[in-house]
């Protein structure tokens, strides 16, 4: 019997042993492709020699420094590399061991900036609907997704939440995407106005719009009307690039598609590839100067931040990507993949949106496709999408959601930037054939 508390008791989940390339083994010998990179996690595959060779070479020297006595050479290097790969504006770093962790501290540090500049008053987040930005409290408190929070609401700092940019949902009929984008970014700047403009410390965003929703984009324009808004009022805009960024859509950052920079990110995921846990906060130049000129001290600090072995694997990894140019293949198969998508599911009656970027694409399952309204949440559609994928040898990662009362389920899939045309191939067909299976099984 296992003594782990698993997400979800009585999971019964299979026993993995093993990963090489886009492909991981259970113990009976089973073979799954890993089209969602785990959590959208794995982005350069298992086993990399390249990357195994790496750890190896960083644990003969050191594992372990405390960061209140030491820095590293390692963790210098993978600073100066994120940085280098990154446009102008972004130009510290923060080392952590996660998501969550990254989140907690970009919105720690916004606070504090204020605080160093004399605007204490600042008190406010601005989040939006239907994002998630990690399970510890603080993170929590700025996700929009109902469900999640529910039960701790009480432990929960308050937080306001705008519309996201969800155009299969939210556009109205009369609307071009732009108008849409602009509509509900405006929803911002009245949110602000009601708080009280020297009030707000940030507005939170995921670029790209990941689990809670399955892999949605902003619509053009929508940012850039953002950025335009917070600069307006001196509010910091905080980018969660946690699940979207370091590739998965095709650029280094997702926001450098918007043309705008975030004045602090968080990355994750991508950034180890998942042989160590690793998170970071970007940060631009004003809000390092604010405490560089002020307290000259962050008050936050986690035990394993800077770790050895986690700044190892990222450096590794981001080498990998840029050496070997893996994000042409996450723009070339990412368009495949969507592609290939479109003919599989264009003519599918429970299919209502395919949509993403890069090697980071969903569809959205619906119960009827001409209302897009969604199948009854009692059928678990996406707890039976992902048994039958497994049963089919892949690593899919569905999600129910909830934006505005409606529930809506997704797909998302984020497989590892090495993928090929055969793999492509092979993923949408049995995501389709699992896809089948589950409604035809719910139907009985
Ligand atoms: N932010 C986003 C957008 C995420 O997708 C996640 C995890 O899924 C997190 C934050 C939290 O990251 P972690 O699970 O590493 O704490």
């Amino acid at each position: 019997m296992s003594k782990i508390l698993h997400r979800t008791i009585h999971a019964n989940l299979p026993l993995a042993v093993g990963g090489r390339g886009i492909e991981m083994f259970d113990a009976d010998g089973k073979a799954y492709i890993d089209a969602s990179g785990g959590a959208a996690v794995s982005c350069i595959g298992h086993g990399h020699p390249e990357v195994l060779a790496a750890l190896h070479a960083q644990l003969d020297k050191l594992a372990y420094a405390h960061t209140g006595f030491f820095t590293t050479d390692i963790a210098e290097r993978l600073a100066d590399r994120l940085v280098a790969d990154s446009p102008d504006g972004i130009d510290y770093v923060y080392l952590v061991s996660g998501g969550s962790e990254a989140m907690e501290a970009a919105l720690k540090m916004a606070r504090q900036y204020f605080v160093e500049k004399g605007e204490g008053r600042r008190r406010h987040i601005i989040a939006r609907h239907q994002s998630y930005h990690g399970n510890t409290l603080g993170a929590l408190a700025a996700g929009g997704n109902e469900w999640r929070r529910a039960q701790f609401r009480p432990l929960l700092v308050e937080t306001h939440h705008v519309a996201p940019c969800y155009a299969y949902r939210g556009r109205l009929p009369a609307e071009s995407e732009h108008q849409y984008g602009q509509r509900v970014a405006n929803q911002l700047e009245a949110k602000i106005l009601e708080l009280g403009p020297h009030e707000v410390i940030a507005f939170v965003a995921e670029t790209v719009v990941g689990a809670t929703a399955g892999a949605v984009p902003p619509v053009n324009g929508y940012f850039k009307k953002i950025r335009e808004i917070c600069d307006r009022y001196g509010v910091l805009l905080i980018l969660d690039e946690v699940m979207c960024g370091t590739g998965r859509t095709g650029t280094m950052h997702a926001f450098e598609q918007e043309g705008i920079v975030p004045d602090i990110m968080a990355i994750a995921k991508g950034l180890g590839g998942g042989y160590q846990p690793i998170g970071a906060v970007m940060l631009g130049r004003h809000i390092y100067d604010a405490f560089a000129s002020g307290s000259g001290f962050f008050q936050h600090g986690h035990t394993y931040m800077g770790h050895s072995m986690a700044a190892a694997a990222g450096l590794a990894v981001q080498d990998i990507i840029r050496e070997h140019r893996l994000l042409d293949n996450v723009r070339e198969m990412g368009e495949l993949l969507n592609r290939r998508l479109h003919e599989r599911f264009d003519n599918h009656h429970h299919v209502g949106d395919i949509r993403g970027r890069g090697l980071f694409r969903a569809i959205e399952i619906v119960a009827d496709r001409s209302d897009k309204s969604p199948f009854d949440p009692a059928c678990k559609l996406n707890v039976a999408v992902k048994r039958e994928a497994m049963a089919r040898g892949l690593m899919v990662y569905p999600m129910g959601g909830t934006i505005d009362g409606v529930r809506g389920d997704h797909v998302l899939l984020a497989p590892p930037f090495i993928v090929n045309a055969g793999q492509v191939d092979t993923i949408v067909e049995r995501l389709g054939d699992a896809l089948d299976a589950s409604i035809a099984t719910r139907a009985r």
